[in-house]
């Protein structure tokens, strides 16, 4: 199967923007004040198919920081240098049940990080990035984002402050892990290198072609290069798939059939294997964390472009 023809794409797109542009249930994240100062009214969309098209609606050239959408990103990195057995053995691949930044996770689970996708196991993924110096670790992890985007990327060194200065919480997640043997680098060293990785810049249409990358195999459709590979990306969605949406990734899984990634600055991607990426930008999130424009676009979109993985009879 394909994403429907492009004409389809493009009206189908406008139509989300549409519907859901006037709902205005949720808040913008304010746990970090740089965070706290995006608008609520932005509100962007865009596909980007296995083919190399893509397709854009309302804010799409809005900058944001990518936040916990960084996450599957970087796990494919690891994964693709480490192998999924070596990855799983290390991060973990199961779901928490608990909030994004949990520290009782790890207690319950005698030290786990869980997985890849909750701070703990993001900063011990982190931490095994190739590289012997805090500044290697950052580059290869910059210069494989900017791949899965195809375009260089860079750091909101206003984020990056803001967030490094509210980050004891993180730093001691790390220093918890590294106590079970289950932090592979220095502790506040690897936690600083996930906290700028949590602020580089993306667009919405930046995440669509991500999605699509990891969609593709690992091959990024608009550039043609080959980022990771197709093995890692069915592991990554496979994580996705199980912990994308915090703990209300059964809600998300129930609603939308895909795997997906949100973050706390409104974005969420959700991937449709073998056809492409979906994209969403919208600030204000619900009490999980969750974008709220966003998973209402998805779900619209899921459901229109036929995307759906348990879906038995294509849309009519
Ligand atoms: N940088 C954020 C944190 O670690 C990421 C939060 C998120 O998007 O879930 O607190």
């Amino acid at each position: 199967g394909e994403l429907p023809p492009p004409g389809r794409v493009r009206e189908l797109l406008i139509e989300a923007h549409s519907r859901y542009g006037s709902v205005s249930d949720g808040n913008v994240a304010d746990y970090i004040p740089a965070l706290a100062a995006a608008s609520p009214d932005l509100f962007g969309l865009a596909v980007a198919g296995v083919r190399g098209r893509t397709y854009v609606v309302g804010d799409h050239a809005v900058e944001f920081s990518i936040q916990s959408v960084s996450k599957p990103f970087v796990f494919a990195l690891v994964c693709d240098v480490l192998g999924a057995d070596e990855a799983r053995k290390r991060i973990g691949v199961n779901n928490t049940g608990l909030p994004f930044n949990s520290v009782m996770a790890i207690e319950l689970n005698d030290g786990s990080a869980m997985n890849p996708l909750v701070n703990a196991g993001a900063i011990a993924t982190t931490s095994l990035v190739p590289g012997d110096t805090a500044d290697e670790k950052w580059q290869f992890v910059l210069n494989g984002l900017s791949k899965f985007a195809g375009r260089p990327l860079s750091m909101a060194a206003d984020v990056y402050a803001s967030e490094a200065a509210n980050n004891k919480r993180n730093q001691g997640i790390a220093r918890l892990l590294e106590s079970y043997g289950r932090l592979y680098f220095d502790p506040l060293e690897a936690t600083d290198v996930y906290t700028k990785q949590c602020s580089i810049d993306v667009t919405v249409t930046d995440l669509a072609v991500m999605g699509a990358t990891l969609a593709d195999g690992g091959v990024n459709p608009v550039t043609g290069e080959r980022v990771v590979r197709a093995d890692t990306c069915k592991r990554v969605l496979a994580v996705l798939a199980t912990a994308g949406l915090y703990e209300r990734s059964g809600e998300w899984m129930y609603d939308i059939g895909l795997p997906g990634k949100s973050g706390v600055s409104g974005g969420i991607i959700t991937i449709a294997p073998g056809k492409g990426g979906v994209a969403t930008y919208s600030p204000p999130l619900d009490e999980a964390g969750n974008s709220v424009r966003g998973q209402l676009a998805s779900k619209f979109l899921s459901d229109l472009l036929g995307l759906n993985l348990f879906a038995s009879a294509p849309v009519v």
